[in-house]
């Protein structure tokens, strides 16, 4: 992982939780269109991270710069371009999905949070909707009216909403069945294609780590133990951690 020119930079990134630091001094570097692999056990604090990068959990201390901004910085101008320059997309996407909104609402409102209109946003909300492949009638439907996979893409759109040059996806297909989890996997390679984003793709699938990624961080207990490119960490794992992981993928 090169330093110059890192789109996602990270140096001795702390994160204490009261008194519990549960991140332990990060170092991270992604380069621009590159998908990187965030891997480890549960607890090894992959989400906080994630949290970082988007500005929702705020470092202790070290440096972190999303895009050249510093994801510290308080000034409403700055978060303003945070949120635009980087999205997460949870496991959960009824954690960036409301239940009783419409889908149309649900871009609309990511689209323009001010003043969301789904009939002033419709051509964009159309386009979104295509982009991940779920028919423009999505627009009057509910959240639960889609299935799992189809539920995420909508939660993929909505992250698109403002043209992002991050994605951090955490653990996006992990409550998927396999043939569904396919499906998001392929979208995410074709969004990584044309429109040129930035992955994180946190998993703790080191099989689709595998497939998606060129880069793999391995996370333990608050450190990134080990990183490089997955064809070398995978051949020729450094970190005795590392060689655990990989020797309990079936
Ligand atoms: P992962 O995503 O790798 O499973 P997390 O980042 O979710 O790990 O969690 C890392 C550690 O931080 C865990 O021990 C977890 O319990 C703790 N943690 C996460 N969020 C909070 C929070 N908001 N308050 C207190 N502890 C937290
Ligand atoms: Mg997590």
């Amino acid at each position: 992982m090169t330093d110059v020119g890192s789109i996602v930079r990270a140096r001795d990134l702390r994160v204490s939780f009261g008194r519990t630091e549960v991140l332990h001094g990060v170092d991270l570097d992604v380069a621009p269109g590159s998908a990187v692999g965030l891997v480890g056990e549960s607890g090894s604090g992959k989400s906080t991270l994630a949290k970082v990068l988007v500005g929702s959990v705020a470092p202790t201390s070290g440096v972190v710069e999303v895009a050249g901004i510093d994801v510290g910085a308080a000034d409403r101008a700055s978060r303003r371009r945070l949120h635009r320059s980087v999205q997460l997309i949870p496991q959960d996407p009824y954690s960036s999905l409301n239940p009783r909104r419409t889908i149309g609402q649900a871009l609309a409102e990511a689209i323009d949070p001010v003043r969301p209109s789904v009939r002033g946003s419709r051509a964009r909300i159309d386009e979104l909707l295509d982009r991940v492949r779920i028919p423009r009638d999505a627009v009057g439907r509910h959240p639960h009216e889609f299935s799992g996979g189809q539920r995420q893409r909508i939660a993929i759109a909505r992250g698109l909403a403002v043209e992002p040059r991050v994605l951090v996806a955490d653990e996006v297909t992990s409550a998927l069945d396999v043939s569904v989890q396919a499906e998001v996997l392929r979208l995410l390679a074709e969004l990584r294609r044309d429109l040129g984003l930035t992955m994180l793709f946190i998993s703790h699938n080191l099989a689709v780590v595998n497939v998606v990624c060129d880069e793999v961080a391995v996370m333990r207990a608050g450190d990134v133990v080990e990183s490089g490119s997955v064809r070398e960490v995978f051949a020729a794992p450094r970190h005795p951690y590392t060689r655990e992981l990989l020797a309990s993928v079936p």
